[in-house]
C-alpha cells in the first residue's frame, strides 16, 4: 500500500532500519534522564536549526503533537486577548480550543480561494495573533510575504503559526514570526507522536510575564528542562531518536522545496490542464497548498476514486469535515517517491 494521506502519512523507507537501531542499540529502553538521551535530544535539535534553518536563538521543545501545542500557546502566552485568523477546519479547531481556555478570544475568518489582505490585519495588539500557515483541510496557504505584513502591521503582538502540514516539505522563514509548531506524521515522515514548538526570544520574554506555572507542559517549564535538552515528562524518546535520524538523512530544506515546487507544479499541470472530472478545490494559484492538494469533483466520482485507489494498493486522503464527500486530498509529502506518484497519476487518468 501507498499512502497519500496528508497525515499520518507515508513515513521514510529508511525507518524498519532505524527502528531497528534503535532497538540494537538499546534506545527503546534509555533513561530520558541519561546522558544518552541528552546527547541525542541536543543532536536532534542542532541538526533541525541546521537543515530546517531556523534561526539559533530559537528554542526548539519536544512535545506530543500540534494539539498540545495550541494548549501551551493558550496556557501560557495568552492571558486574555488573542485573534486567530483562519479559513477551514484546522484553524478553526485551533480557535475553539483556545476559546475553551481563553473564552474572550477573537476570530477572523477569510474566503479560501481569496486569500489574506495583509493591509486588513491590523489589530488592537492582541498578546498573540494565530495563523494557520498550511490549511490541511483544504489544500490553501498562507505565504511568507503575507505572514511578514502580519508582523510588520502588528510589531507588539507575538505571531504563533500551526505550520504542521508544511515545516519539513518547504522552506519556512522563522525569522517572520515567533512561535511556529508542527507534529511529525505530516511533512516529516515519521509515525505520529512527536510535535515540535519553536519559540522566538521575544516569546520566551512574554512567557515571563505570563508567568504560567501551572503545567506540566507550561512553557516555562519545558525551557528550564529544555536548557539541559531535557523535558518535563518521560518523552517518547525512540520518535526523538528516528526524527534525529530521519533529520540526518534528509538533505537541508531548500533542496526538499525545490522537489515539492516541481512535484506540486505537476500536480497542477495535471488537473488544470486535463482534467474534467477531477479538479483542484482551490482555483486561485497563490493560495494554493504546496505540501496537500484538495481534488473536487462529484461524491459519486469521489466514492468510486476512492474504492477503486484501495483495490490498487493506493491510500487517499479522504476528505475533511464539510468537504468529506466532495473531495479527497493528496498529500505531497517528501517522504513520497517519484514512482508512486507516477503510479498515482497513472491510476487518476482513467478518471480525468
Ligand atoms: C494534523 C494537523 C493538526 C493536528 O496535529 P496533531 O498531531 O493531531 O495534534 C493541527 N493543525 C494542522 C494544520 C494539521 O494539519
Amino acid at each position: 500500500m501507498v499512502s497519500f494521506y496528508p497525515g499520518p502519512s507515508r513515513v521514510y523507507s529508511k525507518l524498519p532500519v532505524y527502528l531497528k537501531d534503535a532497538y540494537t542499540q538499546g534506545i527503546m529502553s534509555i533513561n530520558h534522564r541519561s546522558e544518552e538521551f541528552v546527547a541525542i535530544s541536543k543532536k536532534t535539535v542542532t541538526l533541525l536549526k541546521e537543515k530546517l534553518n531556523i534561526p539559533k536563538s530559537y528554542s526548539i521543545y519536544f512535545v506530543s503533537s500540534a494539539t498540545e501545542c495550541w494548549e501551551i500557546i493558550a496556557q501560557s502566552l495568552i492571558e486574555k486577548e488573542a485573534v486567530h485568523i483562519y479559513n477551514g477546519a484546522f484553524g478553526e479547531k485551533w480557535f475553539q480550543y483556545t476559546k475553551k481556555l481563553k473564552p474572550h478570544v477573537k476570530s477572523l475568518t477569510f474566503n479560501r480561494d481569496e486569500g489574506l489582505l495583509p493591509e486588513k490585519l491590523t489589530f488592537n495588539t492582541p498578546e498573540v495573533i494565530c495563523l494557520t500557515q498550511n490549511e490541511t483541510s483544504n489544500g490553501t496557504q498562507v505565504k511568507h510575504e503575507i505572514i511578514q505584513s502580519v508582523r510588520k502591521n502588528n510589531p507588539n503582538s507575538l505571531l504563533a503559526i500551526d505550520a504542521t502540514s508544511s515545516m519539513g516539505g518547504i522552506a519556512l522563514n522563522f525569522d517572520a514570526a515567533d512561535i511556529w509548531f508542527a507534529s511529525v506524521q505530516k511533512c516529516f515522515g515519521l509515525p505520529a507522536g512527536l510535535g515540535l514548538l519553536i519559540c522566538s526570544p521575544k516569546t520566551l520574554e512574554h512567557a515571563r510575564s505570563v508567568n504560567d506555572q501551572q503545567h506540566y507542559n507550561s512553557l516555562l517549564f519545558l525551557d528550564d528542562m529544555m536548557k539541559n535538552w531535557q523535558t518535563s515528562y518521560t518523552p517518547s524518546v525512540v520518535e526523538i531518536y528516528l526524527l534525529m535520524r530521519v533529520i540526518e538523512s534528509v538533505k537541508p530544506i531548500d533542496n526538499i522545496h525545490k522537489t515539492i515546487i516541481n512535484r506540486h507544479q505537476k500536480w497542477e499541470a495535471f488537473f488544470d490542464s486535463k482534467s474534467e472530472q477531477l479538479n483542484l478545490l482551490i482555483k486561485n494559484k497563490s493560495v494554493r497548498s504546496q505540501t496537500v492538494l484538495t481534488v473536487e469533483a462529484k461524491p459519486e466520482v469521489v466514492e468510486k476514486v476512492k474504492v477503486k485507489a484501495k483495490k490498487s494498493g493506493i491510500i487517499l486522503g479522504e476528505g475533511y469535515g464539510e468537504l468529506k464527500n466532495s473531495t479527497f486530498r493528496i498529500a505531497n509529502f517528501p517522504a513520497i517517491q517519484r514512482k508512486e506518484i507516477a503510479l498515482l497519476m497513472d491510476f487518476l487518468h482513467d478518471f480525468i
